[in-house]
């Protein structure tokens, strides 16, 4: 489908001003060749008055939110579509209780569980994998334990961050948690993102080496002081992106992200960053609900179980 999208908040109010509206662009986002039914892939079918779609070949029925992550709502569809311009029309986007005022929805839990599918539509399936020159360093997130600091803290979450180099800038970024800063640990993290070919840039962490034996540029820059300064001077890309997910995290969610969760809000910070020089928030409006169509539903009770996606 062709890019379209409301350029502003207006444009989007005057677009989708029916529930119509709302699900005609749904349409277009999830058949953009025609419907094809979801059980049999067949093309042909027809559309009842209840929005209910049959196919010609096996007769079943569906609609166009059913195996979304919109299946099984009660609210309008303006209600999400007005929930996920708030999410993309924010710097920062949005918090629950934020999105749970500003649209009246009648729980928090509501709010809560509708950011909780908007995460799992960030990650495009089958995502291109970073390349060219980049830099890799761990980093912990979340807990407020002092002791638990460096390698081996406990308290908190690990997580990987790779960064690509545009200049003097970055580039576009992946994010992972991992259970530890072992060699299957970081290689795996860097085999899932990052395509071979590319140039990797760590510190000297010992369970790093081994990248050429997968196909990498490895480049090592040693430490010589243990000071945190030298740290930030030695992969500039990857401490800026620690620091900014941390205040993000801090900011935006209060820092009341649970371990379990947290998977789900790299992937909307990883969203974010690698969109942040779009010309038109309305872009991001348009990705999110284009992957939306895409993704399978998930209940409440998958979402608060945490369940995850990288260790099902
Ligand atoms: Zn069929």
């Amino acid at each position: 489908m062709e890019e379209d999208y409301p350029k502003n908040m207006l444009a989007m109010e005057q677009r989708f001003g029916t529930e119509a509206d709302c699900r005609q662009y749904l349409v277009q986002l999830r058949w953009p060749h025609g419907f094809v039914c979801p059980a049999c892939q067949g093309q042909a079918g027809w559309l009842d008055r209840r929005h209910r779609w049959t196919c010609k070949g096996c007769r079943q029925q569906t609609t166009v939110t059913a195996g979304t992550i919109f299946e099984g709502t009660h609210l309008p569809l303006q209600v999400w579509f007005r929930a996920a311009w708030l999410v993309t029309s924010q710097k920062s986007g949005a918090s629950a209780l934020g999105l749970q005022r500003v649209l009246g929805l009648g729980s928090y839990e509501t709010a809560w569980s509708w950011l909780h599918k908007f995460r799992r539509a960030m990650v495009r399936p089958g995502r291109d994998r970073l390349q060219g020159t980049l830099e890799v360093d761990e980093a912990f997130i979340g807990g407020v334990n002092p002791k638990a600091k460096g390698r081996d803290g406990v308290d908190k979450a690990l997580i990987v961050i790779a960064a690509e180099a545009a200049g003097q800038g970055i580039g576009r970024i992946r994010l992972g948690r991992v259970p530890d800063a072992s060699s299957p640990s970081l290689h795996g993290f860097i085999q899932k993102t990052v395509t071979p070919g590319s140039t990797i840039h760590t510190d000297g962490w010992a369970p790093y080496q081994g990248l050429q034996k997968l196909g990498y540029g490895h480049t090592v820059t040693r430490l010589k002081g243990k000071g945190k300064t030298a740290a930030v001077e030695l992969l500039p890309r990857v401490h800026r992106v620690a620091a900014l997910l941390k205040r993000w995290l801090l900011g935006t969610h209060q820092g009341a992200v649970s371990p379990n969760h947290l998977d789900y809000y790299l992937d909307e910070f990883t969203f974010r960053f690698n969109r942040r020089h779009s010309a038109s928030r309305g872009k991001l409006f348009f990705r999110l609900l284009e992957q939306a169509v895409q993704v399978e539903p998930v209940t409440y009770d998958q979402i608060v179980q945490g369940g995850s996606k990288h260790n099902p």
